[in-house]
Parts: structure tokens; C-alpha cells; sequence
């Protein structure tokens, strides 16, 4: 009886550590923030994939085959949307068609903020064209419901709780045998957020009001949230390059308004940000809003946001404070 009875428990218990991770649903992610974000919520039942290597930019990319055929196997793909990735609503709509989609823009709790202009970041290059297609199109709900809005929504840790629910509520919709864990673990990630949030306001705190210059204008969701406006921008929100003339007007603010520091990317070259600070006293140092230097997983996130205000703090700091 003993000799029948422990192979069935050890085959028992077998099957069923095996089955979540045969069971959890193929979730694919579009950037690295966001596939952390889902494996959090994951964490012990399975683990998402990622459409985007390091490096790349959101901006402006194209599917390899292995990652069209992600999509095409995916049970659930979980993306930002179109003002990050207008590129990919298509891919998304061919090959994802069984797939449920998660789109961050349109989630519940998710703030999504107009994309700036003005005070060091210039308006939209086609801000005429598009008041006037907005009228064109005035009567169709799909189109008249914004213009640009500013897609690094990841960047507000509060986004990135919100993300995580709405993660959650779909796995759960999913895999109805998961969701009381994928809801524990999205609001164990909440509280972990919260504390997050808490020290890097602390950390941030002595440093308001010092003027600064980002490569991109990718971090207005993580200013606002930690009150450390940036002064202006290198590129716009859609990460295209600037003209001469923005960057000649850059080259005299960053002197005439004493900027403390300059910050590159890894998905861009640093070379026209030498050129706007050469022959000045600002320093420089990389912001990476991607978390393309960090391993990937549950852990980027919290990394990714951390190296954000660990990179401004130091860079920002004045010099004589350490001693
Ligand atoms: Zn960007």
C-alpha cells in the first residue's frame, strides 16, 4: 500500500508544480518596464516575454520574425500604445488576433499626460495640421479623443501600480485559477512601489529647482511625480532628432541659465549632446529610461526607476555636499 501510494503523492505533486507553469498564459510584453511589470505579477505562476531587445528604441523599430511569431503565439500582449509604439498597432492587429491586448494607454487608473511644448520644449512641429485633422475628423469617437500625448507613462511609478492591477484583472480573466495570485502579487508590487516612492522623494528632495537638461523628452511622468522639472529636452517626446536651431538655442541656454548637468541615453548618441554643453561647466551623466543596462525581469522595474534618481542625484548634487 505504502510502496503504491508515495510514487502517486511524489507523481502528484509533481503534476501540479508543473502544471501552473504549462497552465500560466503566454503574455508578451512590449518594452522592458513593462515585462517586468508582468513578471512581477507573475512571480511563481510563469514569466512573459519581451518584443523589444535592450537598446532599442521605442521610437522607431521593426519586428524580427522571432518576435512577430511572439505575437502570434501570445495569450495575452501587453502594450503602452500608440504614442509610444504607433508602429506596432499593426503587427499587433495582424498576427496577435486570438490574443487578448492590454493597451496601458486606455487602462483603469492609468494618467496619461499631453505631450509638452513650449519652456524649452517646443511645440509640436505640426501642431497646425493636426487642430486641422482633428476637425476633419471631429465626428469619429476613435480619432478626436486627444492630440500627442507623452507615451513614457512607465516612468510614474503610480502608472506602473496601475499597469500592474489591470496586468492582473487580465491574467485573472484568463487563468481563473491564477487570479487570486496574480492579484496578491500585483498589490504586493503596490506596496513595494510605495515604499519606493517614499525614499526617492526623500532622496530627490534637496535637489528642486536645479536646471537640467535631458536627452529626450521622455521624463515629464517621473518629474512630475518626484516635483524635478527638467529645464528642456535635446529631442521631442517622439525621440526624433532636433534641427540646428533648437540645438544652437540649447547650446546658449544651458550657459545663460546655468545648468548643472546633461543627460544621454543609451538608445541615442551622445554626440549632439557634447556639442550643446562643449566649452561649458556642465557635467554630464546617462539617464536610462529603458532600463536597458539591467537584467531583465521582476526586478528591472524598481532598478530602472532607482538608477533614474540615482543618476540624477549624483549628477545634480553639488560637489562640496559629499565632503
Ligand atoms: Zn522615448
Amino acid at each position: 500500500m505504502i510502496r503504491t501510494t508515495l510514487p502517486t503523492a511524489l507523481g502528484l505533486a509533481f503534476l501540479l508544480a508543473v502544471a501552473p507553469a504549462t497552465a500560466a498564459p503566454r503574455v508578451v510584453a512590449d518594452i522592458a518596464p513593462v515585462q517586468s511589470i508582468a513578471a512581477r505579477v507573475m512571480a511563481g505562476i510563469g514569466a512573459p516575454d519581451v518584443l523589444l531587445p535592450p537598446g532599442a528604441s521605442p521610437h522607431g523599430y521593426s519586428l524580427r520574425p522571432s518576435e512577430a511569431r511572439m505575437l502570434e503565439a501570445a495569450d495575452l500582449v501587453v502594450w503602452v500604445g500608440p504614442d509610444l509604439t504607433p508602429w506596432l498597432a499593426g503587427p499587433i492587429g495582424a498576427l496577435a488576433r486570438d490574443a487578448t491586448v492590454l493597451t496601458l494607454e486606455e487602462a483603469p487608473g492609468v494618467v496619461v499626460l499631453p505631450a509638452r511644448a513650449g519652456d524649452g520644449f517646443e511645440a509640436h512641429p505640426h501642431d497646425e495640421d493636426d487642430l486641422a485633422h482633428e476637425h476633419e475628423h471631429a465626428d469619429d469617437p476613435a480619432d478626436a479623443h486627444h492630440g500627442p500625448r507623452d507615451g513614457h507613462l512607465w516612468l510614474d511609478p503610480e502608472n506602473a501600480v496601475a499597469a500592474a492591477r489591470a496586468i492582473a484583472a487580465a491574467l485573472g480573466t484568463l487563468d481563473p485559477a491564477g487570479a487570486p495570485a496574480y492579484a496578491a502579487n500585483a498589490e504586493a508590487f503596490a506596496a513595494e512601489t510605495a515604499d519606493l516612492v517614499r525614499a526617492i522623494s526623500a532622496e530627490l528632495a534637496p535637489l528642486r529647482g536645479r536646471p537640467y537638461l535631458v536627452f529626450h523628452d521622455a521624463y515629464q511622468y517621473f518629474e512630475h511625480r518626484f516635483d524635478l522639472p527638467a529645464a528642456g529636452s535635446v529631442a521631442l517626446h517622439d525621440g526624433v532628432s532636433p534641427g540646428a536651431a533648437r540645438v544652437a538655442a540649447l547650446r546658449d541656454r544651458v550657459r545663460a541659465e546655468g545648468f548643472v548637468c546633461a543627460f544621454a541615453e543609451p538608445q541615442f548618441e551622445p554626440k549632439l549632446l557634447a556639442t550643446i554643453v562643449e566649452g561649458s561647466d556642465v557635467r554630464t551623466a546617462t539617464l536610462d529610461p529603458l532600463g536597458a543596462a539591467l537584467p531583465a525581469g521582476p526586478g528591472l522595474y524598481p532598478a530602472l526607476i532607482f538608477g533614474l534618481a540615482d543618476g540624477l542625484a549624483e549628477c545634480l548634487a553639488d560637489p562640496g555636499s559629499a565632503r
